[in-house]
């Protein structure tokens, strides 16, 4: 599936058109921008598209953190490609914008839960593609990281046959310097699949992710989403397992089996309801996130990654 589930959706217009190979790269850029609104398409005024723009604020839970603008299955636009060269937008590629300068990378530190969702949004988006869960380049400080010969830029060559997740900085043919010295190590710690796992007296955000989903399913009504397992956690896990065919008599827990089931269920629900759940959320959650977010402030920074150039020519 394209789509990730449960996040905000604001499609983009046009997109990178399709990739040259399979999914293999994930890029990590900054916006550098003062303010983000995730409704106002003027934000990409140049049409510079990422798949994904992802809020890095502990206040947010994961779905208001992300919002998804191009399927994962066709390119997005924000990098710059040189006629020429490599393919850089088109080269198996997802990218993700996160609303943060480059000069300041602190938001992948720690163990918050901004740090905890972008975990997620890259669990997620291995789940659908084929990138790995590694990282095999040195994200460096901004502004040392700016400029086409930049030491920690990737060449061709090394573009071509890289396999994880990189940065804006080592993408060739282009000079930005985002996202800066992230922590990618911290970024890429935690096994996502099995933090997903949770069970009757657990207390959490993977519960909390399951209530939520088991909300839209339709099987968890008139309860709190409050993140702990009990009795209606546990019937409305059951009901779901039941409606795939499973003669299972305990909704007990979310093992690997349980998880793949409601997967496909919600998998099949967001692709029936996909517009009807678009008009949900601009209108009871959308407004919400804006307030939010226009709570937030970032100092305006000196490389503007947002306009890039429009990667697409031909
Ligand atoms: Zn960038």
């Amino acid at each position: 599936m394209s789509w990730l589930p449960g996040v905000q959706r604001n499609p983009a217009p046009v997109t990178g058109g399709s990739f040259v190979g399979p999914v293999t790269i994930g890029v990590i850029h900054t916006t550098e921008s003062s303010t983000f609104r995730p409704d106002d398409d003027s934000y990409f005024g140049h049409q510079s598209w990422p798949h994904v723009t992802f809020i890095p604020d502990d206040r947010l839970i994961y779905d208001d953190a992300v919002w998804q603008h191009i399927g994962l299955d066709v390119a997005a636009r924000a990098l710059q490609n040189r006629s020429g060269g490599v393919e850089t937008n088109r080269e198996g590629v997802v990218q993700i914008e996160v609303v943060a300068r480059a000069a300041d990378p602190s938001w992948s530190k720690g163990n918050g839960r901004g740090v905890r969702n972008f975990r997620r949004l890259m669990a997620e988006i291995e789940a659908r593609t084929r990138i790995p869960h590694r990282c095999g380049v040195e994200f460096r400080p901004y502004p040392q990281s700016y400029g086409l010969k930049a030491r920690q830029r990737m060449s061709g060559d090394q573009w071509e046959t890289y396999r994880g997740w990189c940065g804006h900085q080592h993408v060739p043919e282009n000079d930005h310097g985002d996202p800066g010295a992230v922590d990618i190590a911290n970024l890429l710690a935690i096994d996502l699949e099995a933090s997903m796992f949770c069970r009757l007296g657990d207390e959490g955000e993977a519960v909390e992710h399951w209530q939520l989903k088991l909300r839209d399913l339709g099987y968890y009504k008139n309860a709190d989403i409050d993140g702990k397992y009990g009795p209606a956690t546990a019937a409305a896990v059951l009901a779901a397992r039941r409606a795939t065919g499973s003669t299972v008599k305990s909704g007990d827990a979310i093992t690997a089996h349980a998880k793949r089931q409601i997967d496909l269920l919600w998998t099949r629900w967001a692709t029936d309801h996909a517009k009807a759940m678009q008009a949900h959320q601009r209108t009871t959650r959308q407004n919400e996130r804006i307030q939010a977010l226009e709570r937030m402030h970032y100092e305006p920074g000196s490389e503007n990654c947002v306009p890039h150039v429009p990667a697409i020519t031909s």
